[in-house]
């Protein structure tokens, strides 16, 4: 849309997430949607490197195989092989997708900041696989190879279609409601279940002092993410607020639906790529873990429970539960302007 010359300002009441009146997204004021500036506040105080992490006692404990085992080594190259393509397809999503449908410049503000994340995730596996020596082609194809990711992948990629067709617009009730569904498949599933059985045998790896290094990226990675499904969550809980109208019964049903399909597929993972369980985590603990994640996701955009069940890894509570995640960023937050190191 062209600019209009006018003396005339605009009105903080015109800001939309999507459909914002002419859509003006140059100028960063007037802000309305302030939970995007302290995203990207936060993201900028928690900046971080992979090569800043050494790798030493995690190539010698790789090298060794009374350190680590045969099973533990599948599991961690398979963990690995899921993120690897989570994150890349993340960053298409934002930029190639969301980003230009977003009409709040501070939204905007936050998603190139996200989109740097997410190739700074890439880059840590990519330094993981070159430190260790891995296999990269195999590594970075798995999930092409394995079933268990490739059903996780293709399940989110289904949902690029709508979006990702250079003719789709926000600006009909179809639309936007096509639109919210994108947000809730990438932030709320992707990186908000889909993530965290491979969380969860990573703090694994870190509670039995095993390759520490891979494991403090992941930690890394683990916060910038719970800031992006907490950005997430703040998109659809505001586009609820000003575009009501979408967020109709049958709406919610299908978010509903969408996240209990997720929920199959994630402990599926799980039970596929670690068949007799590991550190402690065994199939039935899969399952429950990730409908408790499940249930906080649904909690989290004002959705009822569908499982109500105890967290069966209360260790986990400890690096990657939401409701830590909240008390984390405000406690621990100003800890990392300095150097943006890991301390908990
Ligand atoms: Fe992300």
């Amino acid at each position: 849309m062209p600019i209009q010359k006018t003396d005339q300002r605009i009105n903080i009441n015109d800001r939309r997430i999507i459909n914002g009146k002419d859509a003006d997204v140059i100028q960063l004021y007037p802000m309305k949607h302030t939970f995007a500036w302290d995203a990207y506040n936060a993201g900028n105080a928690n900046h971080w490197l992979p090569t800043e992490i050494g790798m030493q006692l995690d190539i010698e404990q790789w090298k060794n195989p009374n350190v680590i085992t045969e099973e533990e080594r599948r599991a961690f190259e398979t963990v690995l092989g899921f993120f690897t393509t989570a994150d890349s397809i993340a960053a298409n999503n934002i930029v190639i997708a969301m980003y230009k449908h977003i009409t709040s410049p501070e939204c905007r503000m936050y998603l190139l900041r996200q989109a740097y994340e997410e190739a700074i995730h890439t880059h840590a596996y990519q330094y993981i696989v070159e430190s260790l020596g891995l296999d990269e082609g195999k590594i970075f194809n798995m999930y092409r190879e394995v079933g268990a990711i490739y059903d996780k992948a293709s399940f989110i990629l289904t949902f690029n279609e709508g979006i990702f067709n250079p003719d789709f617009s926000t600006g009909t009730f179809e639309n936007d409601q096509k639109f919210l569904e994108n947000i809730v498949v990438f932030s709320l599933i992707m990186e908000g279940i889909f993530f965290y059985s491979a969380f969860a045998v990573m703090f694994g790896f870190q509670r039995q002092k095993k390759m520490v290094g891979s494991a403090e990226q992941i930690q890394y990675i683990m916060r910038d993410e719970s800031q992006h499904l907490n950005f997430g969550i703040n998109l659809i809980n505001t586009i609820k607020v000003e575009q009501p109208e979408l967020w109709t019964p049958e709406f919610q049903q299908r978010v509903v639906d969408l996240v209990k399909e997720a929920t199959v597929l994630e402990y599926t993972f799980a039970q596929t790529v670690f068949p007799k369980g590991i550190f402690g985590m065994n199939a039935d603990g899969f399952k429950q873990y990730i409908e408790h994640i499940a249930d906080r996701r649904l909690n989290s955009i004002g959705l009822a429970s569908q499982y109500n069940v105890q967290n069966p890894f209360p260790w986990m509570s400890e690096a990657v539960d939401l409701s830590k995640e909240k008390n984390f960023f405000e406690t621990r937050v100003t800890e990392y302007q300095t150097g943006g190191t890991l301390d908990w």
